[in-house]
């Protein structure tokens, strides 16, 4: 049982020596679990964030732990009657290939879902992310202005591509060509821009002539910075990310703007509001996932993964995520279905 384990914290961007590859034996479940094979292992940012011991909404990982992660899992061994041998399930059992679970920590995966692994992206978490920051938060209307980035990927692929469902003008943000074509030509957005091009806020200005209703937060930094002047009195910021800022160590540098935003939030009467997916909206999966399959089923949604092959690879995987290199819902196949 191969796992990758928390071998020490990163000060800034994660390096290999930050992970750990170790061998164990496959666990025994007892009464009432079961063991799981790892299928496919879910990449999130997040986890960033859970390499690192400053407080925040959930508990860190520990050093020598194994690193935590949704996975699309087989049942192997079951002593629990609601699961049986051969079942496909959704756990958070993490970086590893053989894990044990508690049955009332599983979702059973339906047996018509043709690619499990989109239980990990656009009808799992991300998509879940997607569909309520955008729609409760930023309650979009037909004819407003959406802007998003990271636009290629799990989260922002998906609010671009609803909001276009609901009549708005959209335009993604993304770091290089090849995403920001992908981003027009394959998801429909009206317009997508590159954050490493030095004129982006001229460009953003001249693809939001109305100005911006929703900005999608999820990045932060510069590309804030290219968002905030446009933003429409009573705009809506559904603050979903900030992955530009993940690997700091320090506060940018520049003058302190605090005062100016507040300002800014003041007199527009703009609402600016974080939410943590699952705290907030776990109890509103069935209704998600239900206007989501429908949407795949009828060809509307268009949905990208990043494949990476290999258990082994995942910790390159994830750091790459953390600066693009990722061109899709990031996801490892650990073992075969
Ligand atoms: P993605 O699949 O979008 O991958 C991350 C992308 O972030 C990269 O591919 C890169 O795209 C972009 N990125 C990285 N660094 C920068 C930077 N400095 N400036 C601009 N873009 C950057 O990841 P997800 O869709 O899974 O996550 C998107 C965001 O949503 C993250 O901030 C994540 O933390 C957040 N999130 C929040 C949740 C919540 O409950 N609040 C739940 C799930 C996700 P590019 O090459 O285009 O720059």
């Amino acid at each position: 049982n191969r796992q990758i384990t928390l071998a020490s914290r990163p000060v800034g961007a994660p390096t290999p020596d930050n992970f750990k590859l170790r061998e164990t034996a496959i666990p025994k479940p007892a009464q009432g679990q079961v063991l799981l094979r790892t299928i496919y292992l879910s990449l999130d940012p997040y986890m960033r964030g859970r390499m690192s011991d400053a407080k925040s909404y959930a508990e860190p990982v520990a050093i020598n732990e194994v690193m935590i992660g949704g996975a699309v899992c087989r049942v192997e061994q079951s002593h629990h009657e609601n699961f049986q041998v051969g079942d496909l399930v959704v756990a958070y059992t993490g970086w590893q290939d053989y894990a044990i679970a508690n049955a009332d920590e599983l979702l059973k995966l339906p047996e018509q879902l043709t690619t499990p692994s989109y239980a990990l992206g656009v009808l799992g978490m991300p998509g879940l992310t997607a569909y309520m920051g955008l729609l409760d938060i930023g309650q979009p209307k037909a004819g407003e202005t959406v802007v998003v980035a990271a636009a290629s990927g799990a989260v922002g692929s998906l609010v671009g591509q609803i909001a276009k469902l609901h009549g708005c003008h959209v335009v993604g943000i993304a770091g290089s060509a090849e995403k920001c074509h992908y981003v027009t030509d394959s998801l429909g957005f009206d317009a997508c821009l590159n954050h490493r091009d030095s004129n982006l806020a001229e460009q953003l200005a001249q693809q939001c002539p109305n100005g911006i209703d929703i900005y999608f937060e999820n990045v932060g930094g510069a590309v804030f910075d290219a968002v905030m002047p446009l933003l429409n009195a009573s705009a809506r910021v559904p603050l979903c990310g900030l992955i530009s800022q993940y690997n700091a160590t320090e506060l940018p540098s520049g003058p302190d703007r605090l005062s100016q935003l507040m300002g800014l939030l003041l007199v527009k009467r703009i609402k600016m509001q974080g939410f943590i997916v699952f705290d907030d909206y776990g109890h509103r999966y069935n209704e998600f996932s239900q206007a989501m399959s429908k949407w795949l089923a009828e060809g509307k949604i268009t949905y990208r993964e990043d494949m990476v092959q290999g258990l082994e690879h995942a910790a390159n995987a994830f750091m790459g995520l953390l600066t693009g290199e990722n061109f899709g819902k990031l996801v490892v196949q650990v073992g075969p279905l």
